[in-house]
């Protein structure tokens, strides 16, 4: 309660790029002696969804939500980690952590990233690194209740299976949830006929991973779409659940739930995947594409 009640405190109007409909607020969360910050950008209109951008080197994804909901109305949610993927931040004494912002969502999760990121180190197990990371947990979640975010609508660029410096998501496509993937080993895809459903012609980097059956209905055939395993879904491989990597999309697992992942650097296509969702959150099945 105290991080929530700060942030309250601490909310401040840093500016308006267009008069009553457009507001932007920053939410600083201090990690150790690191601040970051989670910035809420508004826009008035028709639709009024929310959209989470986690990975601040994802530019492509902040410019395409950015866009849409200049045009369509919404709120952006987007973390400032000083512009890379990994946020970093530094201990009162020193120590120097790393962390992937996707993956602090759930302790298990937590835990496995932070002995990943900071070989040799056990920060896995250090309490005090433990309860920093958390802070800022609670901040996205907090932020995801106060704008009232359902579904949460994570926006994500990935990059060609040769041009990623990350091992963890090297080639990440619709691909890696087909039979023999890495998704499918890990068992994160629902066992279902026609899962995933895959567009002849469409770049296996564009898609989208859902949890809802109808999302996955309405947007099969458009585009290429995975539904993910629920927890306990008997369908999975061994009867597991997605394997708990602390991202929000495991988290998230039993709500609604949506993942776009663009290609980097391909603002129209994931603007038209974006334009193309408001129909499918107003319940309309898209065309396929022929
Ligand atoms: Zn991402």
């Amino acid at each position: 309660m105290a991080i929530l009640s700060l942030s309250i405190f601490s909310d401040r109007i840093v500016g308006q790029t267009m008069p009553t409909t457009h507001l932007i607020k920053e939410y600083p969360v201090t990690l150790g002696q690191t601040t970051v910050r989670l910035r809420v950008t508004r826009a008035q209109g028709r639709s009024a969804h929310c959209f989470l951008i986690i990975h601040d080197d994802e530019n492509t994804a902040t410019e395409a939500t950015r866009e849409h909901i200049q045009s369509a109305g919404g709120t952006m949610i987007e973390l400032d980690s000083g512009g890379r993927r990994h946020l970093v931040f530094t201990m009162a004494d020193g120590q120097t952590v790393t962390v992937d912002p996707n993956r602090l969502f759930t302790d298990a999760g937590l835990r496995r990233d932070l002995q990943r990121q900071n070989p040799g180190r056990s920060y896995g197990d250090d309490p005090a690194i433990l309860r920093e990371v958390k802070k800022l947990r609670r901040q996205v979640l907090t932020l995801l209740k106060t704008y009232r975010c359902n579904p949460v609508i994570a926006a994500h660029n990935n990059q060609d299976e040769h041009a990623v410096d990350s091992p963890e998501e090297r080639g990440f496509s619709i691909l890696s949830y087909a039979e023999g993937g890495r998704e499918v080993k890990l068992g994160n895809t629902r066992r279902r006929p026609g899962n995933p459903s895959r567009v002849v012609g469409e770049d296996p980097d564009n898609f989208f991973i859902v949890t809802n059956p109808r999302d996955f209905e309405r947007l099969r055939g458009r585009y290429n779409v995975v539904l993910q395993t629920r927890r306990n879904d008997s369908t999975a491989p061994g009867g597991r659940g997605p394997d708990d990597d602390g991202s929000l999309s495991v988290m998230l697992k039993t709500k609604r739930y949506i993942n776009l992942e663009v290609q980097s650097g391909d603002k129209e296509k994931q603007k038209a995947m974006l334009a193309d969702l408001e129909r499918v959150l107003r319940g309309k099945k898209l065309q396929k594409q022929h």
